[in-house]
């Protein structure tokens, strides 16, 4: 069976986590203060905080950002539902953006529709940078400042990418931006997220967030002479803390992500060349981003093909190979169709959903089984 993705652990990332094993500190110690450090700095970023996984890194966006249940938060149709959900968690609504037909990310221009046509201004707005590639940022920190909502970039699918001249997380064109570290995304830590800040005001609040709303640093103590042993619950936080042992693995994996991205690139170029001759679209680039490449997706032209999109997604599990599907639009889940939403809500997303296939991609896939899962797709579509 070949997955549509997965992790590439080699023997540093094991010595990494076997040396914080023997080490003094398992959680709470050095080595999650090193990670962040390195993140922000490869990012580009002033500050990173991390978390448990990306899940908890978009809750405590939203709380920072100061989204309340007074609130809507717009995102993506075409994205895990964990983009929507955070809103959820602070009991503000949620409402979606239908995507561009091209590069699938969230679409500017209709943000932008829909902006001026709008009751309910959004507090936040989560743009995804959907398989690696950036949103148009430039665009959409404009209608931000014109309109006033805060921008929270999920590129839980892109570390190691680029927009414009700068690395995506470095914040140029929003207030925050959260990674994952899932094994299927381009580095991991099991499970792990991050949030990169240029903000100090914004920084702070993320790390009381993340540990119960507790603070020890003198600078921020209300109460300043208290004693040695004192520390100050100044809000109502959680314990979304990550591990040194995930710290470690994530920093030892951070030497590899260009190695990693690079690699990802060049199946990619492979993949657009040798099925250029079927009937289906692959992957569309904008001149501003350089993707990650966290899924490569065709969308099958339909009209061209004799059996259904289930047909063929079930004949490629069939013979072995792990296809996925990126995205069932959040707005038709059962949940969200509880909150009101329904199909044909967002059209783009629901017919981009018919058509979708994620194809295997990652570091350690092989250029024979990547032929394997050409030739496959060459005979069912056939
Ligand atoms: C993976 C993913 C998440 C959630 O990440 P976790 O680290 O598993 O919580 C959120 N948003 C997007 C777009 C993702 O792909």
């Amino acid at each position: 069976m070949i997955p549509y993705g997965r992790q590439s652990i080699n023997n540093k990332d094991i010595e990494a986590v076997l040396a914080v094993l023997q080490s003094d500190f398992l959680t709470q110690g050095p080595a999650v203060e090193q990670f962040e450090q390195a993140v922000a700095s490869y990012v580009g970023a002033k500050y990173a905080v991390a978390v448990g996984n990306a899940t908890q890194a978009l809750h405590i966006a939203c709380l920072a950002a100061g989204l309340t249940d007074a609130d809507v938060l717009w995102t993506t149709p075409n994205t895990f539902v964990a983009s929507a959900n955070c809103a959820r968690y602070v009991g503000a609504q949620v409402d979606f953006v239908d995507i561009c037909q091209k590069t699938y990310n969230l679409s500017v221009s209709e943000l932008k529709k829909k902006l001026s046509r709008a009751e309910v201004l959004p507090k936040v707005v989560i743009p995804v940078h959907f398989a690696g590639q950036a949103c148009a940022m430039q665009e959409l920190a404009e209608l931000a400042k014109q309109y006033n909502f805060k921008v929270i970039e999920d590129a839980s699918h892109a570390i190691g990418g680029e927009y414009l001249t700068g690395k995506v997380g470095n914040c140029q064109f929003s207030d925050m931006t959260v990674f994952s570290f899932h094994p299927v995304k381009i580095i991991t830590t099991a499970e792990g997220g991050m949030v990169t800040t240029n903000s100090k005001e914004l920084y702070e609040k993320l790390k009381l967030y993340r540990s119960h709303g507790i603070t020890r640093d003198a600078e921020l103590l209300l109460d300043k002479e208290v004693g040695p042993w004192y520390y100050e619950q100044q809000l109502l936080g959680f314990n979304y803390r990550m591990t040194d042992m995930q710290a470690a693995l994530g920093f030892s994996q951070l030497q590899r992500v260009d190695a990693f991205v690079a690699k990802r690139r060049e199946l990619v170029a492979r993949y657009n060349e040798l099925l250029q001759e079927l009937p289906l679209n692959r992957p569309y680039q904008t001149p501003e981003a350089n993707s990650a490449w966290h899924l490569y997706v065709i969308c099958l032209q339909l009209e061209k093909l004799s059996k259904t999109k289930k047909q063929i997604f079930e004949e490629l599990r069939a013979a072995g190979i792990n296809v996925n599907l990126h995205y069932i639009p959040v707005h038709t889940q059962p949940y969200y169709q509880a909150l009101g939403f329904k199909w044909g809500d967002f059209p783009k997303s629901e017919s981009y959903y018919q058509a979708a296939i994620t194809l295997p991609l990652y570091y350690d896939l092989s250029y024979e089984q990547q032929n394997e899962v050409i030739e496959v797709l060459k005979k069912i579509l056939r």
